[in-house]
C-alpha cells in the first residue's frame, strides 16, 4: 500500500519531473495550454451549454498537479446545467505530495477557491481507488493511483471526453503502448472525444488503430502540432437509467440510509421503507460504533474494502449534516494482545500501511488514558460514533421520503414495475428496489439465495469510574472498549452464529468483561449484574465480504445453467433489483461505499471502486459457486 510519490523539482518556479525529465505543463502558461488543448479541443463549452444528460464524464491520464481537473471544474461551474454531475476520473502513477500540489497550485490564484477545496481532501493517497466528492457532489473526482495500463482494464464507466496527458511519449514511452490505446477505446462510446498535447506518432497511430479518426491542429505555445479527435467505432451504448428516477429501499439502517442518501444526491426520488417506528433499531442501533479499518498485510479485497470503504466513510463525514457531538475522533488502538494478533499487527506494521502506527505497551497506555501491558498498533484517524446519528444525518434529503412502522414481506414485477407488497397490500411501487434488510433478505423469493448468516451480538454499557474515565481512545483486541460517553463505556460484543435472539444475558455480559481483562486491565471491575446491555442480531457472509449489487434470476439460471465460460451479460437478471447487506460488524466501513456502488450501477455513472473488488461483492455469488461457475461468481452483474 506504500505510495510512490513524485519526485519533483522546481525550475524557474515551475514542477518538473526528475524521474520522467519533463516538465508538467508549459512554461508558457499552464492554464492557457490546458484550457487550449483539454478544454477547447474536446469541446466542452458547447457540448455543456446543450448537454441533455445529467452526467459527464471525463477521464484523464496523469493527475499531476489537478490542474487540469481544477480547470474542468472551472468552466462545468460556468456553463453546465446546475443539476448535472461532472465525473472527472484520472489515473496516477505519482501522486504528487500534498506540499507539492499546494505549491503548484499557489500558481494560480484565479483556480484559489477550487484548489482549496481539492488540497483540503488531497491526503492518503494510497495505491488503488480515491473518490472525492465537491459541489454537493456536482463535481466527482475519481483518483486511480496505479499505472494507467492497469488501473483502465478495472475502471467501469463510459467517457465522453479524454484528456491524454502523462508527459511525452518520448520521455515515457511505458505508458502511451498499445494496450493504453485499447483501454481507451473499451472505454468509450460513439462521439467520445480526445485531445492530446503531443503529436507523436506512436500516439497517432495508436489512437487510429483502436477507431479514432484522429486530427492533427496547431499545438500550445512552442509545441508545433497537437491531436484531437472523436471514437467512431462503438455502438451507442444504451442508457441503463430507468424512465422513472424512483427507488424504494427497504430497510433503514446504515446500509437503507447511506443508500438512500447515495441515491438521492444522485437526483433519484427515494422511499426508504422501516419496519420499526423509527431508524436505525437493529444492528445499527447500538448507541456507540467503532470507525476503523480492520486490515491485514497485502492487497486482498478484504484489505481493499476495509481501507477504501474506511476513507469514503471519513469523506462522506465532513459532507453531511452530522452534528460534530455525534463523532468522536479519538483514534483507535489495536492490541497484540494474543500471538494470533501480534503476528497480525507485526505483518500490518512491516507492509508500510498508510492508516497505522506502531505502539508499544507505554506509548499505547499514554495514549489510550488507562495502563495496558501490551503495544500494538495506533489508527489515529479511528473514531467512534452514534450509528444512530448517521442514520439520521444521511436520510435528510428532500429527495427521500420515509415510511416507518411498515413491514415488506413481497416483491412482485409487473409492468417494468417492482410492487413492494406488505401483507395486505401495495405500499409503494418503483422501477428500482434496493433491500438493506440485512438477514432478512432471504425471506424474499427473490434473494433467498443470497446465503446471508445471522451472527448474534451484545454489548454491555459500564458505568465510567474515575479509575475509567480518563481513557481516551478506543481501545480493541477481539473486542473492544469505547471512552465514556454519557457516563457508559461500550463493550462489546459478542459472536454467537445462527442465534437470532435478542434478549440481553448476563452469561453474555460475563464473556465481555473476560474481554476488559486485556482490554483495560487496571480499571476497577465489574459483575454482570451490575450491567445493562443491547443484543441485536448482525448479517454476515461465510467470505466476510459484503453482498452490493444487481439479483440474477435464480430460477431461470437452475432452468437453463449458463455455460462456466459465459459471460455475464448473457445471464438472466432481475431487472431493477438491487441489494446492500451483509456488512458483519463493519456497517460503518462497508455500508457507505457498498451504497455507491450500488447506486452507481443504477445510475450508469463511474463505479468508486476496481471492477474486481465489485464483482467481488456479487451478491449471487453464493448460488453461482453451486452451480460449478466460479468465474461468474465473481465478475459484476451491471444491469442489461
Ligand atoms: N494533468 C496534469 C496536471 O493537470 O497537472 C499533468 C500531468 S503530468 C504532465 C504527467 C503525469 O502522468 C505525472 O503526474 C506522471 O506521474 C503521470 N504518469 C506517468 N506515467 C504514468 C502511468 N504509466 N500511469 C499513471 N500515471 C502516469
Amino acid at each position: 500500500m506504500n505510495t510512490n510519490h513524485a519526485q519533483l523539482e522546481w525550475q524557474n518556479n515551475q514542477p518538473y519531473s526528475s524521474l520522467y525529465g519533463d516538465v508538467y505543463f508549459s512554461s508558457d502558461s499552464g492554464l492557457a495550454e490546458t484550457q487550449y488543448v483539454f478544454l477547447q479541443h474536446n469541446h466542452l463549452e458547447q457540448r455543456w451549454k446543450n448537454l441533455n444528460s445529467d452526467i459527464f464524464t471525463i477521464a484523464e491520464t496523469g493527475f499531476g498537479t489537478g490542474l487540469n481537473f481544477l480547470c474542468a471544474w472551472d468552466l462545468w461551474n460556468k456553463v453546465a446545467p446546475k443539476n448535472a454531475t461532472m465525473h472527472f476520473i484520472s489515473t496516477e502513477m505519482h501522486p504528487v505530495s500534498f506540499a507539492d500540489l499546494e505549491k503548484a497550485l499557489s500558481l494560480w490564484p484565479e483556480l484559489a477557491s477550487l484548489s482549496k477545496s481539492l488540497t483540503e481532501q488531497y491526503h492518503d493517497l494510497f495505491p488503488g481507488w480515491h473518490r472525492f466528492e465537491f459541489d454537493q457532489s456536482r463535481v466527482v473526482l475519481t483518483l486511480l493511483v496505479g499505472d494507467v495500463n492497469r488501473t483502465l482494464p478495472e475502471l467501469n464507466a463510459k467517457v465522453d471526453a479524454w484528456f491524454l496527458d502523462g508527459f511525452s511519449p518520448a520521455k515515457n514511452p511505458d505508458m502511451w503502448l498499445q494496450p493504453l490505446f485499447q483501454n481507451i477505446a473499451n472505454l468509450s462510446k460513439k462521439d467520445t472525444t480526445f485531445a492530446t498535447f503531443t503529436s507523436a506518432s506512436v500516439v497517432r497511430k495508436g489512437l487510429e488503430s483502436v477507431g479514432f479518426v484522429v486530427s492533427k491542429t496547431s499545438g500550445f505555445g512552442k509545441k508545433r502540432e497537437m491531436l484531437s479527435g472523436c471514437f467512431s467505432s462503438a455502438a451507442q451504448v444504451n442508457s441503463s437509467i430507468n424512465k422513472e428516477r424512483h427507488a424504494i429501499i427497504v430497510g433503514g439502517g446504515l446500509a437503507g440510509a447511506s443508500t438512500a442518501q447515495a441515491m438521492a444526491k444522485r437526483g433519484w426520488k427515494v422511499t426508504l421503507i422501516e419496519r420499526h417506528e423509527a431508524l436505525a433499531e437493529e444492528a445499527s442501533g447500538n448507541p456507540l460504533g467503532v470507525l476503523y479499518p480492520r486490515i491485514n498485510a497485502g492487497d486482498s479485497q478484504l484489505n481493499q474494502m476495509a481501507a477504501q470503504g474506511f476513507l469514503h466513510t471519513l469523506r462522506m463525514l465532513k459532507r453531511i449534516p452530522i452534528k460534530e457531538e455525534s463523532i468522536h475522533y479519538c483514534g483507535v488502538l489495536q492490541l497484540s494482545f494474543n500471538q494470533r494478533e501480534k503476528s497480525r499487527i507485526e505483518s500490518v506494521l512491516a507492509s508500510n500501511n498508510p492508516f497505522a502506527c506502531e505502539v508499544d505497551a507505554v506509548k499505547a497506555s499514554e495514549l489510550a488514558g488507562t495502563p495496558l501491558n501490551v503495544g500494538g498498533m495506533f489508527i489515529p484517524k479511528g473514531a467512534y460514533l452514534n450509528p444512530a446519528a448517521l442514520c439520521h444525518a444521511l436520510t435528510i434529503h428532500k429527495n427521500i421520503t420515509i415510511q416507518t412502522s411498515n413491514c415488506v414481506l413481497n416483491l412482485k414485477r409487473e409492468n417494468e414495475e417492482w410492487q413492494v407488497w406488505n401483507e395486505t397490500m401495495i405500499v409503494a411501487r418503483a422501477p428500482v428496489v434496493i433491500l438493506a434488510s440485512a438477514n432478512d433478505t432471504m425471506l424474499f423469493e427473490q434473494t433467498a439465495h443470497c446465503r446471508l448468516q445471522p451472527v448474534r451480538g451484545q454489548i454491555s454499557l459500564l458505568p465510567a469510574t474515575s479509575s475509567s474515565a480518563s481513557i481516551k481512545t478506543v481501545i480493541c483486541t477481539d473486542g473492544y472498549l469505547t471512552p465514556a460517553n454519557s457516563g457508559y463505556h461500550c463493550l462489546g460484543a459478542t459472536f454467537s452464529p445462527n442465534d437470532c435472539a435478542i434478549d440481553v444475558r448476563k452469561q453474555d455480559h460475563q464473556i465481555n468483561l473476560e474481554m476488559l481483562k486485556h482490554l483495560a486491565p487496571a480499571i476497577d471491575t465489574y459483575t454482570p449484574d451490575q450491567l445493562e446491555g443491547r443484543a441485536a442480531i448482525r448479517c454476515t457472509t461465510s467470505d466476510y465480504l459484503p453482498m452490493a449489487g444487481l439479483i440474477l434470476d435464480a430460477q431461470a439460471l437452475k432452468q437453463q445453467p449458463p455455460r462456466p465460460n459465459s459471460s455475464s451479460t448473457q445471464l438472466k437478471k432481475m431487472d431493477g433489483l438491487y441489494i446492500n447487506a451483509g456488512h458483519g460488524a463493519k456497517g460503518l466501513v462497508n455500508a457507505p461505499i457498498c451504497a455507491e456502488i450500488v447506486a452507481s450501477l443504477i445510475n450508469g455513472d463511474p463505479l468508486p471502486v476496481s471492477k474486481s473488488l465489485a464483482g467481488a461483492l456479487n451478491p449471487n455469488r453464493f448460488l453461482l459457486r453451486e452451480m460449478g461457475l466460479k468465474k461468474l461468481a465473481t465478475s459484476l452483474i451491471e444491469p442489461s
